[in-house]
Formats: C-alpha cells, sequence, structure tokens
C-alpha cells in the first residue's frame, strides 16, 4: 500500500531508499552499543501538492528530548546569522511586537530579542537546550508547539506578531496541528517566517546527508505555497540563505494581508522549468547519490589498504546519514572530532566511530579528514591551517566525492 502525504493525504512515490537508519543524535556509550533503535530512512514526494518527505515517522520524544545534543550556537556563523535575523526581524514588526519562536533552542535568536527588550516567548520541548536559553534571560516554554500550545499563548499572552522558526518547521511530521496552531496564534499583519534547508538546494548539490530522522520535509516554494493555503496563510515572500548548504527563508502572512513578492513567482517558476520534485529529476538524485556512495567507500578502502591515516570531522546528524549508508565504519575512519561534549567519548550512532573531543585533531595530524560537517568548512578550514601545513587533505563529498 503506499504512503500517504503528511500535509495533504495524497500517494507517496518513494525514490530515495538509504536503507537502515539509527537516530542521527544517539551516540552510544562504549559499553552498550546493543540497544539501539533503527528506522527505513526512505524519501518520497507527493504526486497532489508535490511535497518532498519520509516516507516513515521517528517518534517526536524519541528525538526531541532533555538530552538533545545539538546548540544552534555552537558556530560563530551561526550566532551572527541569527543576530541578523533578530534585527531584521524587529526592524520590521512594528511598535511593541510580541516575538514567538517555534524551536528556540539554546536562544541564539531571542536574545537578541530579549535584550531589546521585545516581548518574547520560545517553544523548546528538549529540556537542556531550553535550559541554556533560560540563563540567559529568555522566555521558554519547555513544550511542542502544536495547536494546542498555540491556543494557550494566544488567550494567555495576546496574539504573536512574529512567529519565526529556525530549522525546525522542516523538523515536525505533524504540520496540520502547527499551522493550525498558528492561525490562532498570528496577530491579523503579523509574519510566520521560516528557514529550512532548500529542497532545490539539496538537489544541486547532491546533498543527500541533509535527509535524516530529524529533516521530516524538504520544502520548495511550490509545497510550501500549497501547504499553507487551506490555513487561510499565504506565502508572500522567499530569501535565498546561504547557511547549512543552502536555506530558503519563507515569509507567510494571512491572505490578502500582504501582496507577495515578485521573488515568490520567480522561484515557482524556477522549480517548475527544473522539473524539481518531479519523477525524472528524482530519479537522477537517487542515482547521483548511490555514486557518491560508491566512490566515497571506494576511496577510503583504497586509503585503507595503502595505510593512511583518515579520521571524520564533526560527528553531525548529516554524519549518521552517509557512514550508515555507505558502510563506513571504525576500520575506515580511525574517529571522529567533535567540539560537543555530549558526543565526547561515545560511539556515532549506528556506525560506531569512536568521538573525541576537538583537541584531537591535532599533531600528529592524520593524513586525511572527512569533513561531515562540510556547511562549516570556510569555517573549519580557517580554523584548521595547521592541518594543511602538516600535509594533511579534506576529503569532501558534497557535491561529488574529492580531495583537497
Ligand atoms: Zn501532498
Amino acid at each position: 500500500m503506499p504512503h500517504a502525504c503528511q500535509i495533504c493525504g495524497g500517494a507517496l512515490e518513494e525514490f530515495l531508499d538509504l536503507g537502515r537508519q539509527p537516530l542521527s543524535d544517539a551516540f552510544l556509550s562504549e559499553h552498550d552499543p546493543q540497544d539501539e533503535f533503527f528506522y527505513r530512512l526512505a524519501v518520497g514526494a507527493c504526486s497532489s501538492c508535490t511535497m518532498v518527505q519520509l516516507v516513515e515517522q521517528v517518534p517526536r520524544e524519541k528525538m526531541f528530548h532533555t538530552d538533545y545534543p545539538y546548540y544552534s550556537s555552537g558556530s560563530s556563523v551561526m550566532r551572527e546569522h541569527f543576530q541578523q535575523t533578530a534585527r531584521a526581524l524587529l526592524d520590521t514588526a512594528g511598535p511593541d511586537p510580541f516575538v514567538v519562536e517555534i524551536g528556540s533552542n539554546d536562544g541564539v535568536l531571542l536574545r537578541t530579542v530579549h535584550e531589546a527588550g521585545a516581548r518574547h516567548l520560545g517553544f523548546e520541548p528538549s529540556g537542556k537546550v531550553a535550559a541554556a536559553a533560560m540563563e540567559h534571560g529568555v522566555r521558554v516554554r519547555n513544550e511542542f508547539f502544536d495547536a494546542g500550545t498555540a491556543a494557550d499563548t494566544r488567550r494567555e499572552e495576546g496574539a504573536a506578531d512574529v512567529i519565526f522558526a529556525a530549522n525546525t518547521i522542516c523538523h515536525i511530521p505533524y504540520m496540520r496541528s502547527v499551522l493550525d496552531g498558528i492561525r490562532t496564534l498570528l496577530a491579523p499583519e503579523g509574519v510566520f517566517v521560516f528557514e529550512d534547508p532548500y529542497f532545490g538546494d539539496i538537489v544541486a548539490k547532491t546533498s543527500f546527508d541533509q535527509i535524516y530522522d530529524e529533516h521530516f520535509y524538504f520544502f520548495t516554494a511550490r509545497s510550501v505555497q500549497a501547504m499553507v493555503a487551506p490555513f487561510g496563510l499565504e506565502l508572500v515572500d522567499v530569501e535565498r540563505l546561504p547557511v547549512h548548504g543552502g536555506e530558503v527563508r519563507y515569509t507567510v502572512a494571512r491572505a490578502g494581508a500582504r501582496t507577495p513578492s515578485a521573488g515568490v513567482a520567480a522561484l515557482i517558476a524556477d522549480e517548475k522549468a527544473r522539473g524539481l520534485a518531479e519523477p525524472p529529476t528524482l530519479r537522477r538524485f537517487a542515482a547521483d547519490t548511490a555514486r557518491i556512495r560508491d566512490d566515497l567507500r571506494t576511496l577510503l578502502r583504497r586509503l585503507r589498504d595503502e595505510g593512511h591515516r583518515v579520521v571524520g570531522y564533526g560527528a553531525t546528524a548529516k554524519s549518521a546519514t552517509v557512514t550508515n549508508f555507505a558502510g563506513i565504519g571504525p576500520d575506515l575512519i580511525e574517529f571522529v572530532c567533535d567540539t560537543t561534549p555530549a558526543k565526547q567519548g561515545r560511539l556515532t550512532p549506528g556506525a560506531h566511530i569512536p568521538v573525541r573531543p576537538a583537541e584531537a585533531f591535532a599533531d600528529p595530524y592524520p593524513d586525511y579528514a572527512l569533513l561531515f560537517a562540510w556547511n562549516h568548512a570556510d569555517e573549519i578550514t580557517a580554523k584548521e591551517q595547521g592541518f594543511r601545513a602538516a600535509g594533511g587533505k579534506w576529503i569532501r563529498y558534497v557535491p561529488d566525492v574529492h580531495v583537497s
């Protein structure tokens, strides 16, 4: 039986199967790697509304739990990005705005809003990152955002002038409840602004590692426009962003409240011209993904057989997809270094590669480093000049496997 689209109930056409995968952030203690949760990571496109989405859902409590280890403030580039975003949102919001953020993480955006003295509220179900935000004076509800919690907020605190979300909306399979909540909470002239990885960039770069448990939807302007319309909402602006390998910031308002920018029609026309989310493009994407997997595996095996030392850089959620899909384990990669203390001293999900602190990436350097955190490449290569000076080489696999 075909799977149903979570947005419109239409038939999902599966086009890519990335195999059996663990939870992307479930780092294991060295002593108990047995008790792992696996699911089938496969992607389909809706034949009605074109939304690209996972065919299987992982329960949200398994992903966004107390120990959720991703801190948005971890990258200086992202801190600067969200400070600028917060200022831009406040500049356009009118007097005394109420700013709500869905998935406020460690408060990387709301800190700026708070420091500007503006009313704000974050929704963040993951306990430790929410606590980090509260330590900076940010107001947080330690809950999921949905129709129920949105209605509570509307009743208790009034309508929101800005509802913002970064790298969160694509995480939420139960989108109809979220959009229902936005319809309830949004002020008549308010805006719902969200930014997420853009499927157009994922296809252009063959960045198949953007596909993992937390990324449930892969948006296009066309599918977002169709997704919000049944809720009396309208896509009124789109902006391409260079962060996280290519994102789009979507601005949504109540239907008729604002005139859509020319950019909306232009991006949708571009998506249609490319045949994005249509079967020939999706088949080519799947074939390119398989080629990268084969090339990467071949390269790593050759390097091992030649006696070279190879380590991974960045135990990212993305790296779980790559290592498990390509069968890359500790026989091919000695360890992965990562700055997140909660991951250090543990094993990567599924592939069971040891994770070491960033300081482990030091003299004597390995011969090669596989750059899993390729979306932060500029920041990392600038920081790790000693590796290059020692003759080390970076291995990249987006948009294809290459050594530099
Ligand atoms: Zn659909």
